[in-house]
């Protein structure tokens, strides 16, 4: 690796020791974010289900947590040269808002057809934005190449210590407030959140078994734990946008093959379903990736009666307009 960055991560794998630092850096900058029961839920299920509602996190997903937490790790001349990344979805903002509160420059690599409204929010955090072409152009090669000419360290949205420490925290809240858990559903793009959650699982709740869950349109995450090694994919077309990932991380991989006991997938109905549910019964937002888990746990059937089953909600961000068109249809 030649981004600037690696030269402070640590050669082996992130430990939870590494997510309770990152803890202490959040510490009051991320929201402790509340997790909610409901009766109604309990009674379809038959489990006792805990949610830990990351939709109400700073920017409206637990990236910032694996964002904050990556910028803090930096040295004072590394953070105040500024850091670079090449995802224009929840991370991008994350990374933008993180960075201004840090006092941290955020160059963010965004493709040419990106909806205005993430281009503006992104901006809103005094982000710079270098545009590139989707069909022409690599954005992780254009990334790179930021962060060597402009001497940036790059923050990828999932493949990063830092950020998968960050992303632990929120299991790590979970199970303080919830107490040990027998299962824990954790949604699955590439694999920053799932990979920090088990290891929040394995130190604070052992015996819990946490399962990753990815669109039924893209099972890389599956087909790798089946094989024992990463699988690309084509890229997935699912409502789940923040989980259309082809493969997962070389520092994810690892930890979810050790710590994950298995991945689930959902079709895309059953995270319209969900949505409804939670807008409708519990008057919460979800976007469609931020449901995967919970839709899991919805049809688990017997596997989770009787159980006291965690379940994070990753994000709510999500258009009006779409979110409207989706629950009108289902
Ligand atoms: C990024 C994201 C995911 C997937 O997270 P990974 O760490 O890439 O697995 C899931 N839900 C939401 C809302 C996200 O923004």
């Amino acid at each position: 690796m030649t981004a600037p960055a690696a030269a402070t991560l640590p050669a082996g794998l992130v430990t939870y020791e590494d997510v309770a630092r990152a803890a202490e850096r959040l510490a009051g900058a991320a929201h402790h974010t509340p997790v909610l029961v409901s009766r109604m839920a309990n009674e379809r299920t038959g489990a006792s289900l805990f949610f830990k509602a990351e939709n109400f996190q700073r920017t409206g997903a637990f990236k910032f947590r694996g964002a904050y937490n990556a910028i803090s790790a930096l040295a004072p001349e590394q953070r105040a040269r500024g850091v670079v990344t090449y995802s224009s979805g929840n991370h991008g903002q994350a990374l933008a808002c993180a960075g201004a509160l840090l006092g941290a420059p955020v160059t963010v690599v965004m493709p040419h057809d990106a909806p205005a409204i993430k281009v503006a929010a992104t901006r809103g955090y005094g982000a710079d934005i270098v545009v590139y072409d989707r069909f022409r152009d690599d954005r992780e090669e254009i990334g790179r190449r930021l962060a060597q000419e402009r001497g940036l360290a790059l923050v990828p949205p999932y493949d990063h210590d830092d950020v998968i420490a960050g992303q632990g925290t929120a299991g790590k809240e979970l199970f303080e407030e919830a107490g040990p858990l027998d299962r824990l559903y954790v949604c699955l793009g590439g694999g920053g959140l799932l990979s920090g959650c088990a290891l929040s699982a394995k130190a604070l709740s052992p015996g819990c078994e946490v399962i990753g869950v990815e669109p039924e349109a893209g099972d890389d995450g599956r087909q790798s734990l089946r094989k024992g090694e990463i699988v690309r994919i084509p890229v997935p077309q699912t409502i789940a946008d923040g989980a259309m990932t082809a493969f997962l991380g070389e520092r994810t991989f690892p930890i979810i093959r050790r710590d994950v006991a298995d991945i689930e997938t959902v079709s895309d109905a059953a995270l319209v379903e969900a949505m409804r549910f939670f807008a409708e019964r519990m008057k919460v937002v979800v976007e469609p990736t931020g449901c995967l888990a919970a839709a899991a746990s919805f049809a688990a059937g017997d596997a989770i009666a009787g159980r006291r089953v965690g379940v994070i909600l990753s994000g709510g961000n999500i258009d009006l307009q779409r979110f409207a068109a989706l629950v009108a249809d289902a």
